[in-house]
């Protein structure tokens, strides 16, 4: 595996922030303190580099092609999905699909696995600490079908209710929704009970891995979910490519997504046959160097540890959450005891986006809004949040200037 990074059982900060070279820019007249990682995580060197050695050095079409650029830029794309099945360790290549992201990934079920499965009076159950992304394909869904939507409510801590999730079980839903981590409060769910649960059920269960891919180990057969759908653009890797994992019975039993080349096996006016997994769902040519740099992307993360990055995640999380919650007028939302490295908050009488432009003039960057997840900040009564997200180039200093830019903030507002 190719890396600079030597690192053994922790991180060396400031080699690890040389290989992302946008962190050495300003903003505003400031060092960039970026800490919108929840929306897209910066790229390391390496990544960058794929996709320039893609495009100079072997840029071809895959699979149909004999020459030898074809042969090289075909390798480079298969190897990426061997990265990407050993990184989530499903059992087979054939079950990682690449796609342009999460959200497509989720459609995907909705139009191939819902379509065929879904049909009057079906539930789909969700949570109600979904991202858009995984609410409205469903309704799309149901919308056509006739289905029903029913969704597991959220504690004011932030967590599932999983008592309430245990009653609504009961009503056999066809398929069971959620994210594997909250890109709003950072909350992991139990991801393998409410799997064991569900199909104790009957229900199949797809994953939103979006927000845990980046931080937690996962291990796709140990949680033993149906379908797990993640984005590269949040794990270092480019933007428009992601993974959906799919068991391969429910993967063969589905119908195509998308019809075009290479989904195909044999095409006639009378009959077209499929091609097999996982090329019956790549129609079209794929964005091949983005995946290629994503395999490089996956290589960085390994080269690190998961295990280290989630620590050194969890230490800034600890550290500004204290300091956070010494703010006068300043609240938390999503407390969980299982939590990723995402701090959101609110402050009375503060409205979220004037903290943001004064973070940015700062040279911070957070988000602010409602994080695509417009029920759960209803559920909570506020329009949004202003949201720190950590990664794994973050530092306590940054959370210094955080945490100074807020009290200007305050002190500025009210
Ligand atoms: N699900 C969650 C929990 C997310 O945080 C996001 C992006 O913020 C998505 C889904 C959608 O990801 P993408 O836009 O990469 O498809």
């Amino acid at each position: 595996m190719s890396s600079s990074v030597a690192i053994e059982n922790a991180f060396d900060i400031g080699q690890v922030r040389n290989l992302f070279p946008v962190l050495k820019r300003e903003v505003k007249g400031k060092p960039l303190v970026y800490l919108d990682n929840a929306a897209t995580t910066q790229k390391p060197q390496m990544v960058i580099d794929g996709l320039v050695a893609y495009y100079s050095g072997y840029n071809a079409n895959i699979h149909r092609g004999i020459h030898t650029l074809a042969e090289e830029a075909t390798a480079a794309y298969e190897q990426a999905r061997h990265k990407a099945a050993k990184f989530i360790h499903a059992e087979s290549t054939d079950e990682v699909i690449f796609t342009r992201g999460t959200t497509e990934g989720i459609n995907l079920v909705a139009s191939t696995w819902g379509r065929r499965n879904i049909s009057n009076g079906d539930i789909v159950l969700i949570s109600g600490m979904e991202h858009h992304s995984n609410i409205v394909p469903w309704q799309i869904l149901i919308e056509e079908k006739g289905g029903v939507l029913e969704v597991i409510p959220v504690l004011d801590s932030g967590e599932l209710d999983m008592d309430a999730f245990r009653r609504l079980i009961q009503h056999n839903p066809k398929l069971v929704a959620i994210n594997h981590a909250s890109n709003a409060l950072g909350t992991v769910n139990p991801v393998k009970e409410i799997t064991s649960i569900s199909h104790d059920a009957g229900a199949v269960v797809l994953i939103d891995g979006a927000q845990s891919v980046a931080h937690l180990e996962i291990d796709v057969q140990a949680l033993d979910v149906d379908f797990y759908s993640f984005s590269s653009h949040k794990m270092y890797g480019p933007t428009g490519v992601g993974v959906l994992y799919g068991k391969r019975n429910l993967l063969e039993a589905m119908p195509p997504y998308q019809g075009g080349g290479e989904m195909i096996k044999e095409v006639s006016f009378a009959k077209t046959t499929y091609n097999e997994l996982p090329y019956k769902y790549e129609a079209g040519t794929p964005n091949i160097a983005d995946v290629i740099s994503f395999g490089l992307a996956i290589d960085f993360i390994n080269s690190l540890g998961k295990r280290n990055i989630y620590a050194h995640e969890k230490s800034l999380l600890e550290y500004g959450t204290s300091l956070l919650k010494e703010i006068d007028g300043l609240q938390i939302i999503g407390e969980a005891q299982e939590k990723l490295g995402v701090i959101s908050f609110i402050i009375e009488g503060i409205h979220p986006q004037d903290i943001g432009i004064l973070l940015d003039n700062a040279g911070v960057a957070i988000r602010t809004g409602h994080h695509c997840t417009q029920p759960l900040m209803e559920r909570f009564k506020i329009p949004g949040t202003s949201r720190a997200s950590f990664a794994v180039y973050n530092t306590m200093g940054e959370i210094d200037v955080l945490v100074q830019g807020i009290k200007k903030a305050v002190k500025l507002l009210i």
